[in-house]
């Protein structure tokens, strides 16, 4: 049985007394669900987050790493920087990383790498542009993605490895991918997964994310394939993100 995960993408959100009133509410009215919740506050406020959240059933993670130990990588973050407090997930291939700061597989593939050698999970995020759908690609772009960022890992590595399925299509545009459309690509996603390895493809946990909010979590998180959500938008706020988790039981 694969645990549901609900997690908040803050993205470049939040200063640092707004990233501890957020923190407050959310611990204070935190529902008793079964889910992960996990939240991802920009780099400034990790360390705070995580002294403030301390103990508490939300986990803080990163939104990003640098492929690197350490050295000349102005503005760049490390893996033994992000361990050193506390942190012990990172998203990684968020649609953004690749359409702003030109992040391709061989570089994610790079980053995902060093992120299992330091024992670190990673949510690796994925997923087609509106044009792929419409070319009717969204399949074959999936599939790349992955192969080129992680077919190459050992079976050991994969639990390790949480997959975010997000059509770019859908992220911040308010458009989600209906339960349908979200469950027919996560069952492709699996079915390539057990291409490697049964085990693997069956123990791993595939969030859906684009849109997700209050009104469509459940129905979204029902379907057999999608363990939970990666959360943008409805992140920033407690209400919804509360009620996102409420939904996911
Ligand atoms: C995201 O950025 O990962 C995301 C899913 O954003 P939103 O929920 O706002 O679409």
């Amino acid at each position: 049985m694969r645990k549901i995960i609900v997690a908040g993408n803050w993205k470049m959100n939040k200063t640092a007394s707004e990233t501890r009133v957020l923190l407050e509410e959310l611990q204070a009215q935190l529902p008793a669900t079964t889910a992960g919740v996990m939240v991802a506050p920009t780099f400034v406020n990790l360390a705070g987050a995580v002294e403030q959240l301390g103990g508490s059933a939300i986990e803080v993670v990163a939104q990003n790493m640098h492929f690197a130990d350490s050295g000349a990588y102005t503005g760049e973050i490390s893996a033994d920087m992000l361990a050193d407090i506390g942190i012990k997930t990172v998203i990684l291939g968020h649609s953004e990383r690749r359409a702003y700061f030109g992040e391709d597989d061989a570089l994610l593939s790079k980053k995902v790498g060093k992120a299992i050698e330091k024992g670190m999970k990673v949510i690796f995020c994925f997923g087609e542009e509106l044009a792929d759908r419409y070319d009717k690609k969204h399949f074959e772009v999936v599939e790349k993605q992955l192969k080129n960022a992680l077919f190459d890992l050992p079976e050991t590595a994969w639990q390790q490895i949480i997959l975010a399925y997000e059509p770019v299509w859908a992220i911040g545009t308010g458009e989600t991918a209906s339960p349908e459309q979200a469950q027919e690509v996560h069952a492709f996603i699996r079915s390539r997964v057990a291409g490697h390895s049964a085990e693997v493809a069956d123990g791993v946990q595939i969030l859906y994310g684009g849109s997700m909010k209050p009104d469509n979590a459940k129905e979204l998180i029902a379907k057999p394939d999608i363990d939970g959500g990666l959360i943008g938008g409805a992140s920033l706020k407690a209400e919804d993100f509360l009620a996102i988790c409420r939904a996911a039981g």
